[in-house]
């Protein structure tokens, strides 16, 4: 990393002076130790916005020098990323669906605009015949739509909407991640983000698996966990990360999560007013499996949809019962084994 961690460098587990692993945390924090801190600073990213322009990849990618990953693109979209990894740590999803496009497009009006027969009328223009030319053949009939999708057009195309969603690691409340990481590599700052330091990381990967969103991840040929720092070197001198800065939308909005969370809310409330139903708030809840996440995100679909998990859980909440299960049960065979042993002595002539 050649910027993200430079800051704060920490040598021990500044959780350690936490205790909560799961709930509402009001003070994430000073919950890890930290005392006169900042407010909690994070992202809201409005999906509802997201022009799929890739500023905000690029932008992470050069500000820290997050190396290049190739122009193959997917198959499956128009996408050429595919998601999060060590190599992106912002990844800007292109989801296709065959649904009507809908009334996402704030600040424009397009009601009463039908969009068929405008492109028609272009390609009626582009194909008009010059002089000579023989008459086009009758077209073929449109083929009839799949059930439950919106019947086509009388020239065949069907309506088509794409949703466009940048993702991040969620600096989540209750951070998995940070929990079972052995070396304090990974840590809580003062903002209340979770940042991984390379230079202290051992490559176990204990982390990978802990995030029950698959964001951290190992490098090829290099084997550190490498994630979103939520451009800590920035926030330390009082900067706006390079991602939310690049924005061209403001679909990425870095602020307070306070602040934040009160204006997602009203931003869903102003697009349920306006017909966008579907609207919804991901990771803003902080009854949810983690507690509410520092990145959270507007929606016009099902989590899943955006290949997010529907009811992610901090994977290290059930730990305190696994240990005293665990326990539990070695008293059990140690007791097993001590009458054993007694009933034995006892039984000898
Ligand atoms: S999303 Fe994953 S990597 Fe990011 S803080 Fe949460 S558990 Fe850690
Ligand atoms: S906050 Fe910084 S490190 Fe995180 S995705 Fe944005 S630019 Fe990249
Ligand atoms: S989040 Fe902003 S910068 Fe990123 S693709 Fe969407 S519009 Fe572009």
């Amino acid at each position: 990393m050649a910027n993200g961690g430079s800051r704060g460098r920490r040598s021990g587990r500044a959780r350690s002076g936490g205790t909560a692993l799961a709930g509402p945390l009001r003070d994430v924090a000073g919950d890890a130790g930290h005392t006169g801190h900042p407010p909690r600073m994070g992202f809201f990213t409005d999906t509802s916005v997201c022009i799929g322009c890739k500023a905000c990849e690029v932008a992470c990618k050069e500000w820290n020098a997050v190396p290049g990953t190739g122009l193959g693109l997917t198959g499956m979209s128009y996408d050429n990323t595919g998601g999060l990894g060590a190599d992106t740590w912002r990844h800007v999803a292109f989801v296709e669906q065959r649904k009507p496009l809908g009334g996402q497009e704030t600040g424009a009006g397009h009601d009463g605009t039908d969009v068929f027969e405008a492109a028609r009328r272009l390609g009626t223009d582009a194909a008009s015949p010059g002089p000579g030319a023989t008459a086009p053949t009758a077209a073929a009939a449109p083929p009839a739509a799949p059930a439950g999708e919106p019947p086509p057009a009388p020239d065949g195309r069907t309506e088509l909407r794409w949703l466009m969603s940048s993702d991040v690691c969620k600096h989540c409340t209750h951070a998995a991640c940070l929990d079972v990481c052995p070396t304090g590599s990974l840590f809580r700052t003062e903002f209340g983000t979770v940042v991984v330091q390379e230079d202290v990381c051992n490559g176990c990967g204990y982390c990978v698996p802990a995030c029950p969103y698959g964001v951290i991840d190992q490098r090829a040929g290099d084997g550190r966990a490498w994630k979103c720092t939520l451009c800590y070197d920035r926030l330390g001198a009082g900067m706006e990360p390079a991602c939310a800065k690049a924005c061209p939308t403001d679909s990425i909005q870095f602020g307070p999560v306070d602040e934040l969370r009160e204006r997602a809310r009203q931003r869903v409330a102003r697009l349920h007013a306006a017909g966008v139903t579907e609207a919804r708030l991901y990771g803003a809840d902080e009854d949810d499996g983690v507690g509410g996440d520092g990145a959270f995100f507007l929606l016009l679909d099902e989590p899943e949809v955006y290949g997010l998990p529907p009811d992610p859980v901090v994977t290290t909440r059930d730990l305190p019962n696994m240990w005293r299960h665990a326990a539990a049960g070695a008293l059990t065979l140690v007791a097993l084994a001590a009458a054993g042993f007694a009933g034995a002595r006892r039984s000898r002539p």
